[in-house]
């Protein structure tokens, strides 16, 4: 029986388990993924037991995505370059800390726009949090000439900024005046999200040949993708993304021959609840 599964806390929240659990049941692997919260004070202990219990593997989520790095023997380049951990390979005893956040963001929307390309104009990107600095190598990888970041507490986008030379900082205050020419316009912050307040944006400036995609999965369509329906813009749910990152692991941990594949069953499993 192979093992893997998803640390974090709390961890009931987590997606991973309905995800992997579907794609052991399609391809008939003998194996099981389990959520396991683990506090912060028996993170160190539970490391070393899971590699010990002979996990081929695991997903790293909140707050423990930058705690793991240290335990980590590799470090791939894209966990290097986004500073953060959300999936671990067991290697001979050695972990592997892989971030593939990058990889279901663009896979996302190259899977649900074939024709996109990536490098017909600049891309305005709001929010500076964990899921934007993945979202900006995304872009910088995709070959983005120029990305435009707002965040609310400046700070944070400026130390994103140093770290992402295609990178301006606007004023958040002047989101909306950055659109005029964009390609591509995506929201990586809680806004918009149940429980949260709506993104608030004038899209007057932007081309209705954009394309505006969202993160925020709950609800699947966020105020602002309705707006931009509304405009005639191509639009691109948080779902897929959330899917597609968690390909790479599976493969990794229960050695199919390709990734797994992203259907619309798995989709509509995961919208259901
Ligand atoms: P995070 O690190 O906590 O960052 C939150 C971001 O939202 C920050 O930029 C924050 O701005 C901004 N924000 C929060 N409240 C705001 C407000 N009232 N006004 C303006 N800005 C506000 O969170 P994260 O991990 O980056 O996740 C962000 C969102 O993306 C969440 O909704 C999460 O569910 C979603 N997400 C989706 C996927 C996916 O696979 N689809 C993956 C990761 C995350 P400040 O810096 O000013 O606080």
């Amino acid at each position: 029986m192979i093992k893997a599964g998803v640390i974090g806390y709390p961890i009931s929240q987590s997606k991973s388990p309905k995800i992997h659990g579907y794609w052991l049941n399609r391809y008939g692997i003998k194996g099981s993924y389990t959520a396991m919260a683990v506090p912060p004070d028996e993170f160190a202990h539970t490391i070393d037991k899971l590699a010990a219990d002979g996990f081929t593997g695991f997903n790293v989520t909140i707050p423990h995505k930058q705690a793991i790095i240290p335990f980590c023997g590799v470090l791939t380049p894209n966990a290097q370059k986004i500073g953060a951990v959300n999936t671990v390979f067991i290697r001979n005893g050695i972990l592997h800390g892989d971030n593939t956040d990058a990889f279901g963001f663009t896979q996302n929307l190259d899977e649900k726009q074939p024709n996109f390309d990536w490098t017909a104009g600049p891309a305005v990107v709001l929010g500076a949090g964990g899921a934007a600095r993945a979202i900006l190598y995304a872009l910088e990888q995709s070959g983005v000439s120029q990305i435009y970041l707002a965040n609310r507490t400046k700070a944070k986008a400026e130390e994103l900024a140093a770290a992402f030379p295609k990178v301006r900082v606007v004023d958040w205050e002047r989101r909306s005046d950055v659109l005029e020419n964009i390609n591509l316009l995506v929201n990586t912050t809680a806004l918009g999200m149940v429980g949260q307040e709506p993104l608030t944006i004038d899209l007057a400036a932007l081309p209705a040949a954009a394309t505006v995609y969202d993160i925020v999965y709950s609800p699947l369509i966020t105020p602002l993708l309705a707006q931009a329906k509304e405009k005639g813009c191509t639009v691109v749910t948080g779902i897929g993304m959330l899917l597609h990152q968690a390909r790479p692991g599976f493969q990794g941990w229960f050695g199919t021959k390709n990734l797994p594949e992203v259907t619309a069953e798995l989709e509509e499993l995961l919208l259901k609840n």
